[in-house]
């Protein structure tokens, strides 16, 4: 069984990484491309998803959800994919609830009607951590951060084998973003590991803000 990340990878992260790992940092206002993000891991977040050449609106819309103001800080409308950035707390990424905060966070918005949102579990996900994979401990990938959907976790980035899109899936497992099924891939064999994917990962982690 994985975990998220392993030992070795919160070493790496502490010593390459630095900003918003934990609470304890406080988010640092970050400009990337003219705009102006929350937190130095949104911002990377950001690097990431241009770097895949997916559009992206960060904070486009927020809604009153039940007397609490929710904005969503990405929204990819090729993808019709919400993104929730939050930083890693140092909590295990692989615990669920009770112990996982996010976890009850992703259950209250999904507990909302979903005609008075254009969100719910179906295309909501919130990506704990950093936007990092890397490989570690001989052939396993580990991935810095954790996707979690309404009732699941574990979801990461992959790209189809066949054609090419991109998604957010269980593990990784690219076969379910369109179900295309490619003849030298089955559905255990991970596509979070694509080229295109490598090439994202590794410019979110070189990028540097601007000081
Ligand atoms: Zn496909």
């Amino acid at each position: 069984m994985r975990t998220f990340p392993s030992k070795a990878v919160q070493q790496w992260l502490a010593g390459g990484v630095s900003d918003t790992l934990t609470h304890t940092i406080p988010a640092i206002p970050t400009i990337y491309q003219g705009i102006r993000f929350r937190s130095r891991l949104e911002a990377r977040w950001a690097v990431f998803l241009n770097a895949l050449n997916l559009t992206y609106l960060y904070e486009a819309e927020g809604w009153d959800l039940d007397g609490e103001w929710y904005l969503p800080d990405f929204y990819i409308p090729n993808l019709n994919l919400w993104l929730e950035i939050k930083p890693q707390t140092g909590a295990d990424l692989d615990s669920i609830w009770p112990d996982n905060p996010y976890w009850n966070w992703v259950q209250k918005v999904s507990d909302y009607p979903a005609g008075d949102a254009p969100l719910d579990y179906k295309n909501l996900v919130v990506l704990v951590g950093q936007p990092i994979i890397l490989k570690d401990e001989g052939w396993l990938l580990q991935v810095g951060y954790c996707g979690y959907v309404i009732g699941d976790l574990s979801y990461r980035w992959c790209e189809c084998r066949v054609c090419g899109r991109l998604g957010i899936q269980f593990e990784g497992r690219a076969e379910r973003i369109c179900g295309h099924r490619h003849p030298n891939f089955n559905d255990s064999e991970i596509g979070d590991h694509s080229a295109r994917l490598l090439t994202a990962y590794e410019q979110a982690r070189r990028w540097q803000p601007e000081r």
